[in-house]
């Protein structure tokens, strides 16, 4: 394992790199099991992660990403998130979250009327990525 005092930090989607930042002093991030937090010379792990904001931390600064959905795997100080979209804070479209809130709310409602799973699993997961990106671009 590197010896260091900082941890590299890369997130990446299928559109390509959304951050990277190389002198990060912590990562917290939400998994399946709980709020994780991982500092240099932490344990390699492998996590899921929940649709939330993931925290970094460097110096007196934090930058918040929203993070819909993947996972993280961390070693040798190095931490990459694989996620299914992701958006640094200031990339967020506030008014298209709203949008996709709004109309994932009504496809929750068609979806429960017609007893349509499917539906309602697609508009549920739709609508915690909206809430996901207006929560971290209102920090
Ligand atoms: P929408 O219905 O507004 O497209 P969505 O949740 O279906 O939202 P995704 O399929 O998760 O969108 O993402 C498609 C692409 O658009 C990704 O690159 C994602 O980062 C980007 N994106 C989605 N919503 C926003 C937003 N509100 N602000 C900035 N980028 C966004």
């Amino acid at each position: 394992m590197a010896d260091s005092s900082v941890i590299n930090i890369s997130i990446v989607t299928p559109d390509g790199q959304v951050y990277e930042h190389r002198a990060a002093d912590m990562i917290v991030v939400s998994t399946q099991s709980g709020q994780l937090g991982i500092m240099a010379n932490h344990v390699p792990i492998i996590a899921t992660l929940d649709v939330d904001e993931t925290r970094v931390k460097y110096g007196d600064q934090e930058d918040e990403i929203a993070v819909n959905g993947g996972f993280i795997e961390f070693s040798n100080n190095i931490a990459t998130i694989v996620a299914d979209s992701a958006e640094n804070q200031s990339d967020i479209d506030v008014a298209r979250a709203e949008n996709a809130k709004e109309r994932a709310q009504r496809l929750i409602s068609e979806a429960r009327q017609k007893h349509d799973q499917a539906a309602l699993d697609r508009a549920q997961v739709a609508l915690r990525r909206a809430i996901n990106r207006i929560n971290v671009a209102k920090k």
